[in-house]
């Protein structure tokens, strides 16, 4: 690091009180929005980031301005994390979209900050986690991505499969898979609330 770099660093470590968690430098993630107090993007209290940018486009997608990967704004994940502290009643953070796998790579360092502060953390996606481990190659930041996460809800939005009365989902298809216990296993696994779901309401399955 030289001295200019050194300097902007130290200001940047004034201005939010704190050391620059590791990987935080300079980086930006491009957003729709966020929601501070979401009830309805996994269990308890959370903090949603709604990331820019999807190729999925699932017909009748309830987020179709978060498609467009010019669109949204930069945001910096400092300024994301000072805003995920602000609320100290907090169970977990959402990374929904958009599609937040297609900004993995950024994501990473903050996934890592947020487990770290000892909350949970739900990723949404398009893709499938078969999907997401047979193209782990091509991008291995999706990987590293996943690692971070308690559950992943996965799979594109299937306008025939739509059902409202789902937990935290909007089809049929689309699961919630324990992310530590599918990594263990080497396939998905599906997370207890799902098999609690299953178990209580088998009419949403059929
Ligand atoms: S993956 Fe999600 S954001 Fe992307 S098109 Fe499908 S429903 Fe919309």
């Amino acid at each position: 690091m030289n001295f200019q770099e050194e300097s902007l660093q130290n200001e940047n470590q004034e201005d939010f009180g704190l050391p620059i968690p590791e990987g935080f430098e300079n980086k930006q993630l491009r957003i729709a929005g966020v929601e501070p107090e979401s009830f309805v993007d996994g269990p308890g209290i959370r903090f949603t980031i709604f990331t820019q940018g999807c190729k999925h486009h699932c017909l009748e997608c309830h987020n179709p301005q978060t498609h467009d990967f010019n669109g949204g704004h930069l945001i910096s994940l400092s300024e994301l994390m000072e805003m995920i502290e602000e609320n100290p009643l907090l169970d977990g953070v959402t990374f929904s979209g958009g599609d937040p796998m297609e900004q993995a790579e950024t994501l990473v360092p903050l996934a890592r900050e947020i487990k770290e502060r000892g909350l949970n953390l739900i990723i949404y996606t398009g893709y499938t986690y078969e999907a997401l481990i047979a193209r782990q190659a091509e991008n291995p930041a999706r990987l590293e991505l996943l690692t971070f996460a308690d559950i992943l809800v996965d799979g594109p939005f299937v306008l025939a499969q739509r059902s409202l009365s789902l937990k935290y989902r909007g089809s049929k298809n689309q699961r919630l898979i324990d992310v530590q216990a599918s990594l263990s296993a080497g396939r998905a696994v599906l997370h207890q609330i799902q098999l609690e779901e299953m178990e209580n309401r088998p009419d949403l399955f059929e």
